[in-house]
């Protein structure tokens, strides 16, 4: 079966073909590390882990490299830390800062049911790598040196007429639109209105480093260098995929593979550009001010990470997608019936009619689909129950036994189990001894607790109560 991906550079559907199958290169532009991360922060998150978890069935686990970075130099992280720590030097408040938000950051993709990537690269640690990048793009004509910034300039590297691609090929740009759409209040050191950062000088107490290209001063990188650095120091010159959410098209991507071409001579940079796209709430873009904001901590304590993730996966990841409490729900219910038919089935192979939707392109709610059908089958026959079992772990489901998701579910809801138990032992001494107005009493009594009590037989055929929490 082969894997077809949409690649944002060529604006198509292509057949993957990885530079070397032994090892399938993957870099991820992840988070900046200032605070909790938001609900649309975790699309990326989960699409891309989708197809880490994809890769690696196909090339086998081994063979797949998955680079996500962490950028931990950012104005934002040094604002917060003025904030939070007023008393403590900046480079001491920013350490602090990050550190707890990338605690935070792993925690909540955790629960959301993503492998930790191969490699975790922080920019902090990789300034070497750029300046050495920096040098490479001032000995070829690309960068210039002004009042002790580092400028690239996209028109020397559409004058430089060689293999490189074009500046603002993938964002399907041209220079001249960029230059009669920019801004007016140009910064008096660009050479061009076009041209961007790759290294700055750092203000005083914000943290530096030693600058490259003879600058006395010290400074800092731009944003866009990181990740040319990062890539390059942990996948080589050029890899396979390099995704984002579609935000990061233009200005970010566009740069990066500006970067990177011109400082390695070459004409591209990944062989697939892959772009989530945007999520909204209720109908309305996330922010602050309307108050929809919702970050992935306070859905985790209303649901389970697996209802999250499978809610982000009914929508293809291309398009837009409305995040809704309608459409949690439905996701709880799905994940409660599969919980009930497939999770403690041994796992099979995954079912060719899910994986082959997935490879089109990791068309997840057509795969979703196909899911259904299994399901529908799974009750009567084994093997369709152990394919959709595989199938729903390939996809990063069934994460905990059937015992364990109903037992959260019961933490979840405030009910107390020890107090149902007794009550339901109460109530089997009552019915044993035929007082049928105590028993009645008694569930009663549970369901005004929320609690619904269903009585069967044990193996053994003797009666049994088990007990659900009420819809
Ligand atoms: P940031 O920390 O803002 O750089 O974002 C980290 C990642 O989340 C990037 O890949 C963004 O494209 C992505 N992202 C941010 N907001 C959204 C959103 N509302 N929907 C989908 N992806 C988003
Ligand atoms: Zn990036």
């Amino acid at each position: 079966m082969g894997l077809r991906l949409y690649d944002t550079f060529s604006r198509e559907k292509r057949r993957f073909v990885p530079l070397d199958p032994n090892n399938v290169r993957m870099y991820v532009c992840g988070p900046t590390v200032y605070d909790f991360a938001h609900i649309g922060n975790a699309r990326p998150v989960i699409v891309f882990d989708v197809l880490f978890r994809l890769l690696r069935h196909l090339y086998g686990a081994e063979h797949v490299t998955y680079v996500r970075n962490i950028t931990d130099v950012d104005d934002k992280i040094n604002e917060r830390a003025t904030r939070d720590y007023p008393g403590l030097p900046l480079n001491e408040a920013i350490r602090k800062v990050t550190d707890v938000t990338d605690k935070q950051f792993h925690e909540d993709v955790d629960a959301l049911g993503a492998l930790r990537p191969t490699i975790e690269p922080r920019a902090t640690e990789h300034i070497p790598e750029m300046r050495a990048l920096i040098e490479k793009l001032i000995a070829g004509g690309f960068a210039y040196v002004a009042e002790d910034h580092v400028l690239f300039s996209p028109q020397a590297m559409n004058a430089a007429n060689s293999v490189l691609p074009r500046y603002g090929s993938l964002a399907k740009r041209s220079l001249d639109e960029m230059i009669a759409g920019a801004r007016v209040d140009v910064a008096p050191y660009k050479r061009d209105v076009t041209d961007f950062v790759l290294w700055k000088p750092s203000k005083p107490g914000e943290p530096s480093w030693p600058s490259p290209a003879g600058i006395k001063a010290e400074g800092r990188p731009g944003w866009h260098i990181e990740c040319s650095a990062m890539s390059w120091k942990h996948l080589g010159e050029q890899f396979d995929i390099h995704g984002g959410g579609i935000d990061l098209v233009f200005p970010h991507h566009e740069n990066e593979l500006a970067q990177t071409c011109c400082a390695f001579h070459a004409g591209r940079m990944a062989g697939f550009w892959m772009h989530n796209g945007f999520l909204q709430v209720e109908g309305e873009k996330m922010s602050k001010s309307l108050g929809n904001f919702v970050t992935i901590r306070e859905l985790l304590a209303d649901w389970p990470g697996e209802v999250l993730r499978l809610n982000m996966l009914k929508t293809h990841y291309r398009s837009p997608m409305d995040w809704t409490l309608k459409g949690l729900d439905e996701s709880e219910k799905t994940l409660d019936d599969w919980y009930g038919i497939a999770a403690d089935v041994p796992d099979g192979s995954p079912a060719e009619s899910a994986l082959e939707p997935l490879a089109d392109d990791l068309n997840t709610p057509q795969m979703l689909a196909a899911l259904h059908g299994l399901r529908h089958n799974a009750a009567r026959n084994e093997a369709d129950r152990s394919a959709l079992a595989a199938s729903l772990r390939l996809l990063g489901f069934l994460g905990q036994s059937a015992v364990q998701w109903e037992s959260r579910k019961r933490q979840a809801s405030g009910i107390d189990p020890t107090k149902v138990d007794a009550l339901i032992f109460d109530r089997t001494a009552a019915r044993a001894r035929k007082d049928f107005k105590e028993s009645d009493r008694i569930r009663d009594e549970l369901a005004a607790m929320g609690v619904v009590l269903k009585d069967g037989k044990d193996a053994e055929g003797k009666p049994m109560t088990t007990w659900e929490i009420a819809r």
